[in-house]
């Protein structure tokens, strides 16, 4: 037994976790060649698989199917029969005998041909249902590789410990199970941070040589057995050792009693001691999390990241199921508006049935609205489904990525054919409000030139940081240069505040900083009234906003602009906090 370690990250998502660990990743099947006299009993291994495949597919259409999810229950069964597919299995079988491929090579070229032969049929349908083929082949190569599905993954309650957490494995790794998360990548505003904040699960990013030290030291050692973490410090801890387990303990107590207190405060008004009012605004990403975000004082939602809908799905969800979706958002803010965020995927949010080819950058490739070029069905049933949540609440849909008028322009086109086809079919429906996403430097330095055509704008500004500092907001030996409150986003954020107040659009902002209470302040002595943050952070910043006086935030952030480093910010405005 060796005694405990301690090992120094990012603070990502806060609370106190203790238990097991569990190192998750999801690996890829490698195909490779049989030996002479083995395309028999590979045969054999490959048809046990596609059964296997099968039943697993059937049996999960069944579970969703009981919990009410018709559609999805109806693909996985698609799925299935697929994985029996004779002209899928025969073809891998044919080349197990002609080409001395294994299973897992001849499936996976099974899959391709079969996808390459429909897609080439231009037809949308078929070009679907191609996607599917790929999806089900690599389900049969995972078993021919031993390689666990998800649920299979963390069978048990446990840490999660990962090189890094892809958003899709995040959002479908079993949620009861998750005590908390470490990662050796990742940075605060990358998105399994986003999401642990969102399901309140405590969470460590960028540890330094985490799987090894859990291994053992120098991967010879004995594997630690518990893993503790604090999410607010960053701080994963090795087989902990007694006192720490009870200084740990006592942290988490004091937690649940703050968590308490918070919710007695959520319905003091964010007014400034001079008087300025502060909309503070919540960002979910499953309508689940809509009523837990009220409940804490937020006055609606500034972002509803939609893009989780879409995830580790065969098919993109139908126009209904969005609909209902976003209409149990607006239904559980009754009144307060909901800003659906438009599809933002590409970048580190691929999703399985939208096959995109491999880009060397793809935070700057065909991610979010630019795939409305190639894509438009995608964004117009989304927009079709909000103006029909619309009918019952009020509904705000805003696009990710915009880059100029251009793109601003497109976002009208787009919800004017919306709008059309729903009257003409007669179908339900009612007004949305119309905004942009302001997180690539180029839609705010030309914000001037399409702002009269919106009704408001929101700064994401983990984007805007990344794009304006080139800053990959995923990796963490960037640490140092990361912070939002750097200068030249503060005067972004200046110009952005300065447009709107001239053609009188709102603006909010929506990105992490918002839910900062030091950046909060900064951000409403720049002029931003409305404040949109995962909902743990509402009563921090409310109690932040309580605290100053607008005025005096004003001048600090004038003279912010001059700053020579985001540190320097964040000390100036630090200073500014009460208590
Ligand atoms: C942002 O970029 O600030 C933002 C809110 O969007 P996301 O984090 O989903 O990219
Ligand atoms: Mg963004």
């Amino acid at each position: 037994m060796t005694g405990e370690r301690r090992l120094a990250g990012v603070a990502a998502a806060p609370g106190v976790a203790r238990g097991p660990w569990a190192h998750v990743r999801r690996e890829r099947p490698v195909g490779g060649r049989i030996a002479a006299g083995a395309a028999d009993a590979e045969e054999q291994r490959l048809r046990d698989a596609s059964n296997a495949a099968a039943d697993a597919l059937m049996a999960l259409s069944e579970q969703v199917e009981a919990a009410g999810h018709a559609d999805e229950a109806a693909i996985f069964m698609a799925h299935a029969t697929l994985a029996w597919d004779p002209a899928l299995i025969e073809t891998a079988v044919a080349r197990i005998h002609e080409r001395g491929e294994d299973g897992i090579a001849a499936i996976a070229a099974a899959g391709a041909d079969a996808a390459a032969g429909l897609a080439a049929l231009d037809d949308e349908l078929l070009a679907a249902r191609a996607a599917d083929v790929v999806d089900v082949a690599e389900r049969i190569a995972r078993a021919l590789a031993g390689i666990p599905e998800e649920a299979d993954l963390l069978p048990g309650p446990a840490i999660v410990v990962a090189e890094d957490l892809s958003p899709s494995l995040t959002a479908t790794l079993p949620r009861e199970h998750m005590l908390g998360i470490a990662l050796e990548a990742g940075s605060p505003t990358s998105h399994a941070a986003i999401l642990a904040r969102a399901y309140g699960i405590p969470a460590v990013v960028g540890v330094p040589g985490l799987l090894a030290a859990l291994a053992g030291p120098g991967g010879l050692g004995t594997p630690a057995a518990e893993l503790a973490l604090d999410g607010s410090t960053g701080e994963a801890v090795l087989d902990p050792s007694p006192a720490t387990v009870a200084d740990l303990d006592g942290r988490a107590s004091r937690l649940a009693e703050a968590r308490s207190h918070d919710l007695e405060e959520a319905s003091l008004p964010p007014v400034t001691l001079d008087g300025v009012e502060v909309t503070l605004l919540a960002n979910i990403g499953t309508p689940a999390e809509a009523a837990p975000a009220r409940a804490l004082g937020a006055r609606g939602v500034g972002l509803f990241r939609t893009e989780f809908l879409f995830l580790e799905r065969a098919a993109p969800p139908t126009e209904s199921e969005q609909a209902a979706a976003y209409a149990e958002a607006v239904a559980a803010f009754g009144g307060d508006p909901v800003t659906i965020r438009l599809l933002d995927i590409g970048g580190d949010k691929p999703i399985p049935y939208l096959p995109m080819p491999h880009e060397a950058n793809p935070f700057l490739g065909v991610r979010a609205l630019r795939l409305a070029l190639d894509r438009p069905d995608l964004f117009l049933t989304q927009l079709r489904a909000c103006h029909r949540a619309a009918s019952s609440g009020r509904v705000k849909v805003m696009a990710p990525m915009v880059a100029d008028a251009g793109d601003a322009a497109l976002l009208l086109d787009l919800d004017r054919q919306a709008r059309e086809g729903l009257a003409l079919e007669g179908v339900p429906h009612g007004p949305v409000e119309l905004g942009v996403m302001l997180e690539i430097p180029s839609a705010v330095l030309a914000a001037d030139a399409y702002f009269g055509s919106i009704a408001f704008a929101s700064l994401g500004t983990n984007d805007l940081t990344q794009y304006t500092l080139a800053v990959d907001r995923g990796n963490p030996a960037l640490e140092r240069y990361r912070d939002a409150l750097h200068p030249a986003v503060l005067r972004l954020i200046a110009m952005a505040a300065d447009s709107a107040a001239r053609a009188g659009t709102a603006l909010s902002v929506c990105g992490e900083m918002a839910g900062d209470p030091v950046a909060a302040l900064a951000l409403v002595g720049l002029g931003v009234r409305q404040l949109s943050m995962g909902a743990a952070s509402l009563p921090a910043v409310r109690r932040a906003v309580r605290g100053a006086d607008a005025e005096a935030l004003a001048a600090e952030a004038r003279a912010a602009l001059g700053d020579p480093s985001a540190a320097a910010v964040r000390a100036r405005f630090a200073g500014l906090l009460a208590g």
